[in-house]
C-alpha cells in the first residue's frame, strides 16, 4: 500500500465535495481513512494455511459446527461494511483444526475488498484445500451497509449465502440449516 497516494486520495475526495479539509474536525481525516483501509484490506495477499495446517488427529467421521463467528468484510463495489456471521461445518476425514484457527481463516479473507458470494466460497476452498476433510460447507448472514444505509435503504435485511466443497450431501446440509435454525 501506498500511504501518502491513498492520504492524498482522500483529500481529493473530501474537496470534491466541497470540504475544508483544513477545518479542525479534518485535519487528520484522510491519514485516518487510509490507515483504516490499510487495516480493512489487511487480508490482503495473505492465506490460512498456516492456521489450517496446525491439526490434530481424531477417530470421528461426525459433523464439526462452528458458527456465530462475526466478521466484517468491505463491499468491493461501494466500499462499505458489510458484516454477520459465519457458520463453517465441515466432516473430518481423521484430522480436525483448533476452534480458533476457522475464525481467523474467515479473518484473512473478510479483511479484503469483498462480496459475499465469493467470501463465502473462498473460506469454503481454502479449508478444503489445507485441511482436507470429507467436506465442508459455509453458511455466512450479512447486513450490507450498502443497502441498509443508501440505495433502497431497508435496515436489517440480511443477505444469505452458502458455500460447499467436497463431499456434502443434500441430507448433511439439511442436517446444518436445522442446527443453525
Ligand atoms: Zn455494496
Amino acid at each position: 500500500m501506498d500511504r501518502e497516494r491513498a492520504i492524498k486520495a482522500v483529500e481529493e475526495f473530501l474537496k470534491s465535495f466541497g470540504e475544508d479539509i483544513t477545518r479542525e474536525g479534518l485535519v487528520d481525516t484522510p491519514r485516518r481513512v487510509a490507515d483504516a483501509f490499510a487495516e480493512l484490506l489487511s487480508g490482503n495477499g495473505k492465506n490460512a494455511e498456516e492456521y489450517l495446517s496446525k491439526t490434530f488427529e481424531s477417530a470421528g467421521r461426525e459433523l464439526i459446527i462452528e458458527k456465530d463467528i462475526g466478521f466484517s468484510s468491505t463491499c468491493e463495489h461501494h466500499l462499505m461494511p458489510f458484516f454477520g456471521t459465519m457458520a463453517i461445518a465441515y466432516i473430518p476425514d481423521k484430522r480436525v483444526v483448533g476452534i480458533s484457527k476457522l475464525a481467523r481463516t474467515v479473518e484473512v479473507f473478510s479483511k479484503r475488498l469483498q462480496i459475499q458470494e465469493r467470501l463465502t466460497n473462498q473460506i469454503a476452498e481454502e479449508i478444503m484445500r489445507c485441511l482436507k476433510p470429507i467436506g465442508v460447507m459455509v453458511v455466512c448472514e450479512a447486513e450490507h451497509t450498502c443497502m441498509t444505509c443508501r440505495g433502497v435503504k431497508k435496515p436489517g435485511s440480511k443477505v444469505l449465502t452458502y458455500a460447499v466443497a467436497g463431499d456434502f450431501s443434500k441430507e448433511k446440509r439439511d442436517e446444518v440449516f436445522n442446527l443453525l435454525r
